[in-house]
């Protein structure tokens, strides 16, 4: 295995030793060999769970899960989340994170994404409730939309402001539905749900390329090939980039802990960086001659992108460890090695 992603492996091992208590439990985990879904199900198996992974393959990859097909606490299945599925056995938990998640997949498929949402999240929630075993829903920042300054750092108080109809609204609108389908599953038969909010994400195994690529696989890739850094706007648009490591842990406690039982929480880091910092500190970390520059901002881009995290904090006793420089080193080390970029 690489030895970025063994050290990550590690890293949230070793911060979940308390809480974690999964031994033998058997845990499905939708959407498992996507991006957050693979490290997912790499922690719960080396803490001993039997895990169930189950994605259709559309934007997740064989690659990030292939090392753990020789696991006897492991099962892959190759099946789309939309339509009926039946287990040979009880269910202890699940974890429903299935959907494509990046602007160009939102332009390609916006209907599967719905349907992920939607359909997916449906069956999901019948799995659970015959089981009677907690369910965890991966929701997202994108329900905020594109939130006024005054909302921002975000609290899950704020109801959003989201274009139905947009080039987003897939997603925004899918998840949207997703949590209130989730909710519903609570009030009306006292279901066990977690929903996290899921501010942006980076590190190893982020796919890159101009249908998936979000804005740092991207940006280290035309870095690191001596490529136009391609700023969206005049970079003045804001994200909070939280890394692999952080938000995988605060999943995994989300969906464990009695104490996150019906609770909504928005995970990231509440620090705010400029689009056109990020280019230029990819730039710098990278040595690249990349030039930077400009294209217009893409229909409904949010301008401010910031979690409170408080509740986070609060209900699961974490916080978010590794600063934007360390995470992008480590992601900067990956994808030199995938692309064979060395110097
Ligand atoms: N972005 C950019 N150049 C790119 C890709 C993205 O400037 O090549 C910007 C994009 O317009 C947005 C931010 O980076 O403002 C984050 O984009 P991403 O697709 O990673 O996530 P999201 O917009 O869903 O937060």
């Amino acid at each position: 295995m690489d030895s970025t992603i063994k050290q990550i492996i590690q890293t949230i091992f070793n911060n979940l030793k308390d809480e974690l208590d999964v031994n033998q439990k058997n845990i499905l985990v939708t959407g498992g060999a996507g991006f957050l879904g693979s490290w997912i199900c790499d922690i719960l198996v080396e803490k001993e769970a039997n895990v169930i992974c189950l994605d259709n393959l559309t934007s997740g990859l064989k690659d990030n899960i292939s090392h753990l097909f020789n696991r006897d606490n492991f099962q892959f299945i190759d099946h789309d989340i939309t339509k009926p599925i039946h287990f040979d056995k009880k269910l202890d938990l699940i974890l429903h994170l299935s959907s494509r998640a990046s602007r160009g997949e939102f332009e390609k498929f916006p209907i599967q994404i719905l349907k992920a949402n939607l359909l997916g999240t449906w069956i999901s929630l019948g799995i659970a409730k015959k089981y009677s075993c907690p369910l965890l829903f991966a929701s997202t920042s994108e329900i905020y939309g594109n939130p006024p300054p005054e909302e921002v750092p975000t609290s899950e108080e704020y109801y959003g402001n989201v274009n139905p109809i947009g080039p987003r609204s897939c997603y925004d609108e899918g998840k949207r539905a997703g949590e209130a389908f989730v909710f519903s599953y609570y009030l009306q038969h006292n279901l066990d749900v977690r929903i996290v909010r899921i501010f942006n994400t980076y590190g190893p195994r982020m796919r890159s390329g101009d249908l998936y690529g979000r804005v740092i696989p991207r940006f280290i890739e035309q870095a690191l090939k001596n490529q136009p850094i391609t700023v969206y706007g005049d970079g003045t648009q804001t994200r909070s980039f939280i890394f692999v490591s952080d938000e995988v842990e605060a999943i995994i406690r989300a969906a464990l802990l009695n104490s996150a039982r019906g609770k909504v929480m928005n995970i990231g880091n509440e620090l705010e960086f400029k689009i056109i910092d990020l280019a230029k500190k990819i730039k710098n970390l990278t040595n690249s001659n990349s030039k930077i520059t400009f294209y217009p901002l893409p229909k409904d881009d949010p301008l401010r992108r910031s979690p409170d995290t408080s509740k986070a904090k609060k209900f699961l006793n974490w916080k978010p460890k590794i600063s934007l420089e360390k995470g992008l080193e480590l992601t900067i080390k990956w994808y030199r090695k995938k692309m064979q970029i060395y110097k």
